[in-house]
């Protein structure tokens, strides 16, 4: 396996494997990776002769007050669960390889990146949307693999490939869990162990929502304020949104019918976390 800063290089490995025939999955991240992130790189590895896992935490996807500065960073771990997982190319460029001094180019959809996590981070989707077409353009990959765990990324990247016409196959994975419940993030490692145990309000609340719409609930407003119920138990949480979207355009639904998104982000202490459901042909 090999890991490079360098755009050129990059583009001069996936060169040589496309003249040779072979296909390549992306894995775009922000690093310090764990389960979740090897289990988008797994299926990578599964569906394509070679694949990129990006590890670059991206400045422009952050708001002035989040935490860029502190966002947790181990490229020497993040090589060997690379490593181990199969990958073939690490890209770790620095903030100044992707982005010039005088950088004024941005993708932004809209409608589905102003709900959610978009009303509270308002710049955040642009600055994914453009780290992200960036990626599809250095890379050129025949896949890219994002998590359901970003339910609201997912339908976004999903709906500017589509509106842009880029021709790559987006492949959603479902979230993976700790054993307790937790979905697992690079965040988690901001909770003290008090936070840690608080933090199970929201799997708590996920799971007792999908049990209701499971059981039949079709009143979306009945099922989050049994979620919310949950969440505001806590003393520690403080709930940013609990909703519930389509799972596709992202907006807001009454009755829980078709394919739906329930979503919610709480803070935690000084921790945002997100967690979500999405249930289908209900
Ligand atoms: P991040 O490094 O947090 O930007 O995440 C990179 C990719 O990994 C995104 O597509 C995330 O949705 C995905 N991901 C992060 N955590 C999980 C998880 N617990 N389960 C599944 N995918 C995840």
């Amino acid at each position: 396996m090999n890991i490079t800063g360098s755009i050129k290089e990059v583009r001069a490995q996936v060169k040589e494997w496309r003249r040779q025939g072979l296909t390549v999955g992306l894995v775009p991240t922000m690093g310090y990776l764990h389960e979740g992130h090897k289990s988008l790189i797994d299926r990578a590895v599964m569906e394509n002769d070679r694949v990129v896992v990006s590890d670059f935490v991206n400045p422009i996807q952050f708001g002035v007050n989040e935490d860029l500065s502190t966002y947790p960073r181990d490229i020497e771990a993040d090589k060997r669960l690379c490593e181990a997982a199969g990958a073939d190319l690490i890209f770790h460029p620095t903030p100044d390889e992707m982005y010039a001094a005088d950088f004024f180019t941005f993708v932004e959809t809209q409608k589905v990146s102003e709900g959610l996590c978009g009303k509270s981070r308002p710049t955040h989707f642009r600055g994914v949307c453009t780290v992200v077409s960036k990626l599809f353009h250095i890379v050129m990959p025949d896949r890219a693999y994002f998590g359901e765990k970003d339910a609201q990324q997912l339908a976004v990247v999903r709906r500017m490939v589509r509106d842009l016409n880029m021709d790559i196959e987006i492949v959603g994975c479902p979230i993976i869990r700790e054993a307790d419940g937790l979905a697992k993030s690079s965040r988690n490692t901001y909770l003290n162990k008090e936070e840690r145990k608080a933090a199970l309000v929201l799997s708590r609340a996920i799971f007792h929502g999908r049990e209701m719409v499971e059981n039949g609930e079709q009143n979306a407003e009945t099922v989050l304020s049994a979620m919310r119920d949950i969440i505001e138990s806590e003393p520690l949480a403080r709930i940013d949104y609990v909703e519930m979207v389509d799972a596709d355009s992202i907006e807001p639904v009454t009755k829980v019918h078709g394919r739906v998104l329930a979503a919610m982000a709480v803070f935690i202490g000084k921790t945002r976390l997100i967690d979500n459901f999405i249930v289908e042909n209900c």
